[in-house]
Parts: structure tokens; sequence; C-alpha cells
């Protein structure tokens, strides 16, 4: 694939002028603690099953490592613009898509250090026009590396499945890629197990070539929703090779069947997500005093002022890993403290850079609830004047 900075010839979507994240409704990773196990396959299936049931669905091939999107969808040689300095994305199969791929030469090797994939990814994310989207699937590199992490972290994701096959040694890296995404409060959607059982095209017998059901126990051990199970089915290499997607056209076969059961349980799964606690500030700013002052869809609400902020910082500078207790000295905090910055850390904290300089605190958002909920007990208790914490 080749970058061109040449409008003229762009086939440009009317519809995505919307660039970055901005109109995009879920941003689901897909992820796999190892390669190999099918997570390309699975995001491809995934999207062009939703995409057929009338969705408006993103694809970034974001596997710097391997990237297979554009041979998988038949695009290896559909050329990428560059529109007011924002890169269109390809449509293919009502899928509109980026790959890394086009990025790194043919048969180059990758030999990217974390930050600067990081950087590269998070601006195919950011740089695109991808216009409203339902669904923008990303299709993660594999493993659990300083590129996984930060992507989590920086890229607001609603959440991330997690592709297995079934084997012992798969379901342990796969449980690794789970914890990573637990730590920064990326949801874990669902577990797919892939290369599940081979259907016999002639009698329609399974055959458990590894062992099946492994993903199924994984998500059971873990309390995780199961997304389903995808056959080894010889037509789903096939295929990807081709770059025709199975669940592209007639999808009878079992393996586009299985992938269409997928979508189906991954919608029903954000359906139920989003009924669960919100986590994510419905809004948060500084008001003009220069207290924080955030709230959450379910009349959850609070008002800190930076000194609250400060003293409870949550950083390991601030309070001692081991007994929890903190070895800040609040005595040298200055009352007058303001706050000069603050950030959002993925879906799950805010971060503040104080007129002290202090900025290493991540404040997550069950820990600002905590907080909210003890201020409004103090209130209660001391009448409403008081915002001490
Ligand atoms: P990953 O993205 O995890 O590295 P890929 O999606 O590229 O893995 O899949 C690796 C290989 O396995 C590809 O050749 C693909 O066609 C094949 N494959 C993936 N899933 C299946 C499946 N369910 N049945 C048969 N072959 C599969």
């Amino acid at each position: 694939m080749e970058i061109f900075k040449d409008s003229k010839q762009a086939q440009i979507d009317p519809e995505a002028v919307v660039s970055g994240l901005d109109a995009v409704k879920q941003v689901i990773a897909v992820a796999s603690g190892k390669g190999g196990v099918g997570k390309s396959t699975v995001s491809t299936n995934l999207a062009v099953a939703l995409a057929a049931e009338g969705a408006k669905v993103g694809l970034l091939d974001a596997d710097i490592y391997g990237p297979s999107q554009p041979g998988m969808l038949g695009a290896q040689r559909t050329q990428l613009h560059i529109v007011n300095e924002r890169l269109q994305p390809i449509s293919k199969y009502d899928v509109k898509f980026v790959s890394m791929g086009s990025l790194i030469a043919d048969d180059g090797p990758v030999v990217w250090r974390a930050p600067m994939a990081t950087k590269m990814i998070m601006q195919f994310l950011n740089l695109v026009n991808w216009g409203e989207l339902d669904y923008l699937i990303i299709d993660l590199p594999p493993g659990t590396g300083d590129v996984q992490l930060t992507l989590a972290q920086q890229a607001s994701l609603t959440g991330a499945i997690i592709v297995t096959t079934p084997q012992n040694v798969a379901l342990g890296v796969a449980k690794k890629g789970l914890r990573m995404f637990q730590q920064v409060n990326v949801p874990i959607l669902g577990i797919v197990e892939n290369m599940s059982g081979f259907t016999c095209s002639h009698c329609g017998e399974v055959t458990q070539i590894f062992l099946g059901g492994g993903g199924k126990e994984l998500a059971e051990e873990t309390e995780l929703p199961y997304l389903g199970a995808i056959p080894l089915d010889p037509s789903i290499v096939e295929s990807g090779e081709s770059g025709h997607p199975l669940t592209s056209g007639k999808a009878e076969s079992v393996g586009a069947k299985a992938f269409i059961a997928l979508a189906a349980a991954l919608k029903e799964r954000l359906k139920e997500q989003a009924k669960s606690e919100p986590l994510e500030p419905s809004s948060y700013g500084l008001n003009d005093k220069g207290d924080l002052e955030i709230s959450w869809s379910d009349g959850v609400a609070g008002r800190f002022t930076a000194y609250d902020l400060r003293v409870n910082c949550p950083c390991a500078a601030c309070i001692d890993e081991d007994s929890g207790r903190r070895v800040l000295d609040v005595k040298k905090v200055p009352l007058d403290i303001k706050i000069n910055r603050h950030d959002k850390v993925g879906r799950y904290a805010l971060v503040f850079e104080f007129s002290d300089h202090h900025d290493t605190g991540i404040y997550r958002y069950d820990r600002l609830r905590e907080m909210a909920a003890a201020q409004k007990e103090k209130q209660a208790q001391s009448g409403p004047e008081s915002f001490e914490v």
C-alpha cells in the first residue's frame, strides 16, 4: 500500500469529515497473548460481520509486527490518501480500514522501539478521518508489552476482546493479557476461543484437535464473559489468503456462522456493560476557584480543592506501597496550592500537575468516587460548606 498526498484522486467519503475518535461510539481492542492465534482473522471477520448488519465500522490494523489486514481484505494495492493532513481510510466490504502495514516496507523487519511504535499507532488513531462510527475495531500487536499497555491507557478503549486457542500454553499467555487490561481498568468484553474444533465439511463431525474448551474454562476461572468459539476451518485460511472475508459473502459456512454469532454476543455484552456502574465521569473540570468539579451520570458528584487532591495523592512517593500508609508530609503542602493542568488517563483516571510541580499521582475514577462519597457523608454531618476529604 502507498500513501498519496493527492486529494484529487482520493475517493473521499463525505461522512468522514470528523477526524480522530471524536465520533466513534465504541473502541474495541482485539488482543492476544501471542501471535498466530487468529487475532487478525477474528478482527477482520468481526468487523465485516458487524458492517453487514448495517453498523458503521472501522478497523485499525495496529499489528506492526505482522500487519495482515490489507491481505485479508484484498486491499494490498490500494492507495492511502492524505486529505487536509488527515489520512482517508480505505473502504472495503463496508469497513473503513487503515493498516500500519502501509508504513512498513514490504519485507522490511520491524525494528521500532516501543515509544516510537506507540506514537505511530496513536497518530494513526487520531489522524485518520474515521468519521462517525458505531465500532472501531483495533487489531493490536500480540503480547503484553509497552505498546499494548500504552495503547490500553491512551486509546480510551470501550473494552478488549481476548483471542486464544484452546491449548494450555496459549491460555497461560492469554491470562497475562487479561491482567494487563484489568490493571488499567479496560473492561474485558470477553474471551474468544479460536481454532476450537475441526468441523468436517463432509459429515459435520467435530474433532477437538487442540483439546477444546480451554477458552470457556479460562472465562469461568477469571469470571469473564465467554463470547464463543470459532472452529478450525480451512475456508477461514482460504478467505484470508484470497482477501474475501468469510463473513462478506453468503455466510453459510460453519466458520462464517461462528463469526456472526460472535458479533451478536459482542453486541449483547456491550449492552450489558453500558448498564453497569458508570466509572467514567459524565463531566469534570476546574471551576473558577480552581477546584475540580466532577460528576457521574448516576448522580455521584464531588468538588475537590487542589489541596484535597494533593494531600490524597496516591503515587508511590506519597503512599507507602506495602503498608498503604501516607508518607507525604502534609505540612509541606502549601495551603494555596493550585492545579496547573489536568489530563485523562485512558478511561480510568485523571492525572494532575500541581503548582508544587508534583505530577505523578494517577487518580483512578473509582478512588475519586470513594472520595466523593466520603465528602458527601462529611457534609451531611457538618453542614454543606465543608469540602474537606
Ligand atoms: P494473529 O493475528 O493472531 O497473528 P492470524 O489471524 O494472522 O493470527 O492467523 C494466523 C493464521 O491462522 C492465518 O493463516 C489464518 O488464516 C489462520 N487461522 C486463523 N483462524 C483460523 C481458524 N479458525 N481456522 C483455520 N485457520 C485459521
